[in-house]
């Protein structure tokens, strides 16, 4: 087996090989490893990484298979995003504020894909305390996409995904507030998805809004995805934002037939503004839909629009009042000789985050204020209602909701960095999925001058199934997940 079929293999073909012995977890474990050491200095994927360990459960892992023991997961080696905490391994969120945190405990989507067997590689980078879309923010650095080196690779789970499309892991961790997984996945080529509120606990991701957060798996394909979801999902006692459902077998009750399911098109998400090769990309995706027997519905979200001015005043409000804890006493960054309490808090803080979380807090706080709560936040809030509202309705006549992931490719660094506006606007497709607290998933729809895009699928609460099951029809039918940057120039 050459390492290069190895490393492009999906989770489900490693899993059958694996299981006829005709690999070892060892040996797949050590070609990632080796990916990692060829290509991560020019990627800047990966923050952390464990060989030991890795190659210690990757053992561990074989004498299960051998033994005929083995779980969903068992020697599949995998990368966290650096947000998820890692017993004993350290645990940054891409910032200087935890740059040397070491965790005492696993988060409950760690400790369930261990107990499921995977094979821990190491953290991811991403953005600064996951707020970006494009990994600039990172106190770690940028991560380039391997598409184009020159271009980012999205985020804020940018990391974790220029991780899987380089070879580097089969299966990532990411988490998505406003598009982290989603975004990221359309810019690197590969499938990700972010679950239903609730569906997956939030205990031990370090928190960003809370409301918004939810982890979720990025892989090769949909069916990869449906496996390590089962994997992760699940009430937990220690999050009570953890939903009291029972866990689906998502990837054995993969459908791939499609007759009569409806597919909606929001005119909000298809006017004027929408790039129009990206347009061409997501209605070539949508047309092999219908082929295989969905329909294809206008619909419309009249509220769509909002989505962005009221997602920058719920994230930011939620992120200053769980940022507060960062407070240069008790762990985390602690400024050098601080004159008295008040200097400790100002100058850890100041120099612990970066401007944009800093930009976050002052906003955040700013809408938390006793003289501006009702303006804004509780304004927010009730437009968030909205929304979910709009939503709530379309579903009524549909089963899936489908526009594009991001709003154009991968863009150069720098092109908008210094507008945050700008950036803001990446995450215009993606962002009132999470104000509704419903399933998404992107999914490759072919590329533009070389430069992958993705479909969004979005599905009813709790119905990760429908879109999962659509994604991979479209992966039965098309190539475009399986297509692979060229890596030879960045290959050391
Ligand atoms: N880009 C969005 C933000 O910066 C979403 C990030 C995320 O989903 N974590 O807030």
């Amino acid at each position: 087996m050459t390492d290069s079929t190895l490393l492009h293999a999906s989770v489900s073909h490693l899993r059958q090989l694996l299981k006829d012995r005709a690999v070892s977890s060892e040996e797949l474990t050590e070609a990632c490893l080796k990916q990692i050491n060829a290509t991560n200095e020019a990627l800047n994927a990966i923050i952390t990484v464990c060989p030991e360990q890795a190659l210690e459960s990757a053992r561990a892992a074989d004498s299960q298979l051998a033994k005929g023991e083995s779980k969903s997961l068992t020697g599949i080696p995998l990368l966290h995003k650096d947000i998820f905490c890692t017993r004993g391994v350290r645990t940054t969120c891409g910032s200087r504020m935890l740059e040397q945190f070491v965790p005492a405990y696993d988060a409950t989507v760690v400790s369930k894909m261990k107990a499921e067997g995977v094979v821990m590689l190491g953290k991811c980078n991403m953005d600064e305390f996951a707020m970006g879309s494009s990994n600039e923010t990172s106190f770690f650095g940028t991560v380039k996409n391997p598409w184009d080196l020159s271009c980012v690779p999205g985020g804020s789970s940018g990391g974790s995904a220029a991780a899987l499309a380089t070879g580097m892991a089969p299966l990532v961790t990411g988490t998505d507030t406003g598009g982290s997984i989603r975004q990221p996945a359309s810019l690197c080529g590969v499938t990700g998805l972010k679950p239903t509120y609730g569906r997956v606990s939030r205990l031990g991701i370090i928190a960003f809004a809370s409301s918004l957060d939810q982890a979720g798996p990025m892989a090769r394909t949909a069916e990869d995805c449906a496996l390590a979801l089962t994997a992760m999902a699940g009430m937990d006692d220690g999050d009570s934002t953890s939903a009291n459902l029972p866990v689906p077998d998502f990837h054995g009750a993969l459908n791939p037939n499609l007759q009569g399911l409806r597919i909606g098109l929001p005119r909000e998400y298809f006017n004027d503004d929408l790039n129009a090769d990206v347009r061409a990309r997501v209605m070539a995706a949508l047309s092999e839909l219908e082929k295989a027997g969905a329909s294809l519905i206008d619909i419309d979200l009249p509220h769509s629009h909002y989505a962005i001015a009221t997602y920058y005043v719920i994230a930011p409000a939620e992120a200053s009042a769980n940022l507060a804890r960062y407070d240069g006493v008790r762990f985390g960054y602690r400024c050098e000789q601080p004159s008295d309490l008040e200097d400790l808090y100002l100058r850890s803080r100041s120099e612990g985050f970066g401007e944009e979380v800093q930009r976050r807090i002052l906003v955040g706080t700013y809408a938390l204020s006793a003289g501006f709560y009702d303006a804004y936040f509780n304004k927010a809030q009730q437009v968030r209602r909205v929304i979910t509202e709009d939503f709530r309705r379309a579903f009524e006549q549909v089963d899936v909701i489908a526009g594009p992931s991001a709003p154009g490719v991968a863009f150069p660094f720098g092109a908008k960095q210094q507008d945050p506006i700008a950036m803001y606007m990446e995450d215009i497709y993606t962002l009132a999925v999470n104000l509704a607290g419903l399933p998404g998933l992107s999914t490759p729809a072919g590329l533009i001058n070389g430069m992958p895009v993705g479909l969004q699928l979005i599905g009813k609460p709790f119905d990760e199934q429908t879109i999962l099951n659509a994604a991979h029809r479209l992966q039965i039918d098309t190539d475009w997940h399986t297509a692979r940057p060229n890596l030879e120039a960045i290959t050391s």
